[in-house]
């Protein structure tokens, strides 16, 4: 990172109209724009000398007056034969947020990224919680992480999901702004369909997004099916509570078409006991009270939701169990039975902490973290 950059435009996290507006603005025509985003987004050069298609006189012209944040890698470590890696990556501030990289044999090139540096929703099995939140991250440095992968891998990516460290809603506009640039096709190029936000359950900001009326697919961490139970675990629910959550998802998966996933990580004796699982069920199962657009069968309510069941992975210092697929199956077969389209997600890497915020964690207090396989 140069000196300068706090005073002069950063590129990266810009979008082609104000790439476009930037140009015109140096008394360039605007399709400069166009290929600065090219190469910042998908070429991901370290600085404007490279951008070779761009008039010699041109390019100090613009290291003087912007600069291209990059984040940088820290320290790595593999898993599953390689097929997992997750970085760590630094900003330009000195902060650092994890990105965790996954090919699938289908062929899918998968990222995890970061949306803040921290959290501060506190929920109580996280790692990324239990330090606070230090600042957002600014859609650059969002979409960078995707950027530098690529760059990294040499693989192009197919999906994104937006579940590393912090809470992307609480980082609304940058959020956005890096799912349009992901999207763009002078960005990533990356299908809406293919890009995953996961929330804790921000309403205000769930009903926000349905009127955006994107194709993304919407993430929702439930955890509990009793507000008793999931203000423990995830204490922005006193604020917002199930109902009014289900109700914000409902208004999304209607306005959108697209079916909610909602998120349950199981912790052993806290939140897998069996009658939990038919609370579930009940839960997402239940007709939406009255008014012109109900009646609706159980099965249509249903359709609307699917259930990602997830042991816990452990975290250094919390005192949560992770429980055995016997107790995972026998959690989902209630749901199953009220129809509801379950899936249990086994996490890879998780013997390289894959838990997001445990990376950065292990690496600040110098815990040692041994790769598997590399
Ligand atoms: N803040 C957002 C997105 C980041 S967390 C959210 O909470 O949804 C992404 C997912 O990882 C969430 O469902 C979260 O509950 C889950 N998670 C957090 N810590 C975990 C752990 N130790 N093991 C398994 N999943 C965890
Ligand atoms: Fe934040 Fe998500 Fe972790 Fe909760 S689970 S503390 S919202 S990152």
């Amino acid at each position: 990172m140069t000196p300068r950059a706090g005073t002069t435009t950063e590129i990266k996290g810009m979008t082609l109209e104000e790439l476009e507006a930037f140009a015109r603005g140096l008394g360039e025509p605007g399709y400069r724009g166009r290929q600065i985003a090219h190469w910042a987004y998908q070429r991901s050069v370290p600085s404007f000398a490279e951008m070779s298609d761009l008039p010699a006189a041109l390019r100090p012209r613009l290291e003087a007056v912007a600069h291209l944040t990059s984040v940088v890698p820290v320290t790595d470590v593999r898993a599953d034969n390689g097929e997992t890696i997750k970085y760590l990556f630094r900003l330009a501030d000195g902060a650092t947020v994890e990105t965790v990289f996954m090919r699938y044999e289908d062929g899918r090139r998968s990222v995890c990224i970061s949306t803040q540096v921290g959290c501060g929703m506190g929920c109580t099995f996280c790692a990324t919680g239990l330090a606070g939140l230090t600042r957002n991250l600014t859609a650059g440095e969002i979409v960078d992480q995707v950027v530098q992968v690529h760059r990294l891998t040499g693989e192009r990516m197919t999906n994104v999901v937006f579940m590393g460290m912090g809470e992307p809603l609480a980082n609304y506009t940058a959020t956005l702004k890096a799912v349009r640039l992901l999207n763009a096709p002078y960005g990533l190029g990356i299908g809406m369909r293919h890009l995953t936000v996961s929330t804790v359950g921000l309403v205000p900001q769930i009903l926000n997004l349905a009127d955006e009326k994107l194709q993304l697919t919407l993430a929702v961490s439930l955890h509990a099916p009793t507000d008793q139970l999931r203000s423990e675990l995830v204490p922005i629910n006193r604020r917002w509570p199930i109902a009014e959550l289900l109700g914000a998802c409902r208004a999304y998966a209607t306005t959108t078409g697209r079916r909610i996933s909602f998120e349950y990580v199981l912790m052993e004796g806290v939140n897998d006991r069996p009658e939990l699982g038919v609370k579930l069920g009940e839960l997402l199962a239940e007709r939406p009270a009255g008014g012109a657009d109900a009646p609706r069968s159980r099965r249509e309510e249903g359709s609307l939701w699917h259930v990602n069941l997830i042991p816990w992975n452990p975290v250094y210092g919390l005192q949560y169990r992770r429980p055995g697929m016997q107790r995972v199956e026998a959690f989902a077969a209630p749901l199953r039975r009220q129809g509801i389209s379950t899936t249990v997600r086994v996490e890879r890497g998780v013997e390289i902490d894959a838990a997001c915020g445990q990376l950065r964690r292990t690496h600040a207090v110098g815990i040692r973290v041994t790769p598997s396989s590399t």
